[in-house]
């Protein structure tokens, strides 16, 4: 396909921009996806753990899995443990789960190009990429991540954000759960430990402006698991990357004669308590999908359909998480901190946190 001809242009072929490109492919349109990353999936900005419910919209997920999960413990303060029975998922091989959406969307007929970044955005809607070419689309979907150039060129832009970084180690002793580490040293976010067969992946998230603590935030909780002969004491891989916290951003826009969508990260829909959101990218990027192709198949509406949809899916959890937040948030300043209890009622296996 000559790439100018593109009926939909997909920006980005993370989890959602592959799930949005093979709907609209399958619905017999021209798609044109593009990603900077030389190859899908990597590196890897991840800790691998998606809900067992992701299997509704990834039936194969058990291909790329790398281990079950079936319980989540939340350390408060390094000292009370509190365990979450029935806290099932799949501890993924990210990167396979990337090329496997990846691939679905190629054999759907999109023409998938890596190592090709969108630099600019016009705003009669011209897409400018690094290899040169100006795509006109009539639909432009912005599956680009937390820092959206396509979110940007319609005003919606994440604003609140977290900050990550992440290690992974040997795993001395094989776990089934998901651990989570809540401290008041971690201001808006939290650490973890999560399993992956004979390795683990640690990290800390903190709040954007506190990014330079990271390391040595992350130093401090893998020297503590290493000392208690969880993980081994040499890391192998690093790895970090943003997370959006600030909730949904308005998912439509015109620019010119193009409409554009925003799905998954790029529409803020990672949940700003726990950082999930492989299975909203996934679910949205379908919807995106079907909204374009329902476009341009001429079905007025689809587009405020397509938000309103995201509404009904997501905005219950995502305000829940948001309210959580702030009121964690809140016990900072003037010197204080929230204490054991503000932390915990503030994360998901608090019955306070669903009250
Ligand atoms: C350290 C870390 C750990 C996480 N752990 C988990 C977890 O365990 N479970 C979970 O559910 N979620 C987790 N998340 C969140 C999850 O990774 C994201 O919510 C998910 O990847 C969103 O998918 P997406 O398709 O919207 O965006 P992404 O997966 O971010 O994909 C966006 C794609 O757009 C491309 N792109 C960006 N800008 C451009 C451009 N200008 N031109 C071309 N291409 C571009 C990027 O290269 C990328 O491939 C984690 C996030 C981080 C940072």
């Amino acid at each position: 396909m000559n790439a100018e001809a593109a009926d939909i242009v997909v920006v980005g072929l993370g989890p959602a921009g592959s799930r949005a490109a093979a709907i609209a492919a399958k619905a017999g349109y021209r798609v044109v996806a593009v990603d900077r990353r030389l190859e899908a999936g990597r590196p890897v900005q991840c800790a691998e753990f998606v809900p067992a419910m992701i299997e509704r919209d990834v039936p194969n997920v058990t291909a790329v899995a790398q281990q079950k999960i079936t319980r989540m413990l939340t350390f408060t303060e390094a000292t009370d443990c509190e365990e979450t029975p029935d806290f099932r998922g799949w501890m993924i091989d990210r990167a396979a789960f990337d090329r496997m959406l990846a691939d679905e969307a190629a054999n759907a007929g999109s023409a998938c190009r890596y190592g090709t970044s969108v630099v600019a955005i016009d705003f009669d809607g011209t897409v400018h990429t690094s290899d040169g070419l100006a795509l006109k689309p009539r639909v432009l979907i912005g599956c680009d991540g937390p820092r959206s150039r396509v979110g940007a060129a319609i005003g919606q832009i994440n604003r609140a954000l977290v900050d990550t970084r992440q290690l992974t180690a040997p795993l001395i002793v094989p776990h089934d759960a998901t651990d989570i580490f809540l401290s008041a040293d971690y201001r808006g976010g939290y650490g973890w430990l999560f399993p992956k067969g004979a390795v683990a992946n640690i990290g800390v998230g903190v709040m954007i402006e506190d990014r330079r603590r990271l390391k040595p935030m992350l130093a401090a909780l893998f020297a503590s698991l290493s000392a208690s002969r969880r993980i081994g004491t040499r890391p192998f891989a690093l790895t970090g990357g943003t997370i959006p916290v600030g909730g949904r951003v308005g998912s439509t826009g015109r620019l010119g004669a193009t409409q554009v969508l925003l799905a998954g990260d790029a529409a803020g829909l990672t949940n700003p308590v726990t950082g999930a959101g492989i299975a909203s990218a996934v679910q949205s990027g379908a919807l995106a999908g079907h909204a374009a192709a329902d476009m341009l198949s001429g079905r007025s509406g689809a587009l405020d359909d397509y938000d309103e949809e995201l509404g009904d899916i997501f905005d219950a959890a995502l305000s829940r998480a948001l309210l959580r937040r702030r009121q964690v948030l809140a016990h900072y300043g003037d010197g204080r901190r929230p204490d054991a209890t503000a932390l915990a009622e503030g994360w998901i296996s608090s019955p306070n946190y669903w009250a």
